[in-house]
């Protein structure tokens, strides 16, 4: 195992509905360090910008537009392996598939609006990481 960093979404979903600090305690109590942390409220573009991936799917404009509608949390978090144990932790992307202890299971709504983001792979990571945090700000 090795030390890694992951970037993590509390979504707007989540902040609206006051889960933001089960969600953080949650973080906590599972090992991971949170490095970084802010809140900010995304444009239209700027979510256009971080899915960009997605441009091609049917739900992009559904992402974008939720992703967009209210404050954010966003999170750089440190663990031996973050990046598997950040997914492992917040569960399958549609929360009904979910068990109890998944982020998405307790947290989510529906398949769109599932509470939380988690990087998939190190190439991701690092792109997303370096969307929300200037090398200026990182700890
Ligand atoms: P994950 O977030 O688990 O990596 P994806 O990368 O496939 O999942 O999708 C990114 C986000 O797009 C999901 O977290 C969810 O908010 C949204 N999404 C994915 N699939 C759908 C869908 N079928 N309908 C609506 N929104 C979706
Ligand atoms: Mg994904």
């Amino acid at each position: 195992m090795a030390i890694e960093e992951t970037f993590a979404i509390i979504k707007p979903d989540a902040v609206k509905a006051g889960h933001t600090g089960p969600i953080i305690a949650a973080i906590e109590e599972n090992g991971f360090r949170i490095k970084n942390m802010k809140k900010v409220h995304l444009t239209r573009a700027q979510a256009e910008g971080f899915y960009y991936v997605h441009r091609e799917r049917g739900f992009f404009g559904e992402l974008t537009e939720f992703m967009s509608s209210a404050p954010c949390v966003v999170m750089i978090l440190e663990k031996d392996n973050a990046i598997l144990a950040w997914r492992d932790l917040m569960g399958p992307t549609n929360p009904a598939q979910g068990e109890p202890h998944h982020l998405r299971k307790r947290f989510g709504q529906s398949i769109g609006e599932n509470a939380t983001h988690g990087s998939d792979a190190p190439d991701t990571a690092a792109f997303e990481k370096a969307y929300f945090f200037s090398c200026f700000e990182r700890i």
